[in-house]
């Protein structure tokens, strides 16, 4: 049905739209404005295209990929970026500055894992 292509196609920021936050598999989504306020900090620091590859997760997606349990993902608190031309330490560099509470480093699939939990700072490396 065509109408279900529009589901979630919201511009909800100049960088984004709401559905690149959505769950693959089901299309529902959950995203904190505090995630999304420092993405777009992100975004215009970088003056270039901030990929997500991952935002929201249904519980059944989350362990489809392999996701830990009670993932950030699953409560629209977490998201996983991949930025073009840039070095992923330099990357790194401004989100620390961003100040996310998680992040996570993923050398060799080069991306970041970015989250605003409400915890305590955490910082990982794969
Ligand atoms: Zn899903
Ligand atoms: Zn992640």
């Amino acid at each position: 049905m065509q109408m279900l292509n529009q589901i979630n196609d919201i511009i909800i920021s100049p960088y984004f739209n709401l559905s690149e936050f959505a769950c693959p598999c089901c299309k529902k989504i959950m995203l904190h404005p505090k995630l999304l306020v420092k993405l777009i900090e992100l975004r215009k620091i970088l003056e270039r295209p901030v990929y997500i590859t991952s935002g929201y997760r249904c519980t059944r997606y989350n362990q489809k990929v392999g996701g830990v349990t009670n993932s950030y993902h699953c409560i629209g608190l977490a998201a996983d970026i991949k930025v073009k031309d840039i070095n992923l330490i330099e990357l790194l560099e401004i989100c620390e500055n961003i100040d996310f509470t998680g992040i996570g480093f993923y050398e060799k699939k080069n991306f970041l894992h970015l989250d605003v939990r409400p915890t305590k700072r955490t910082r990982w490396r794969e």
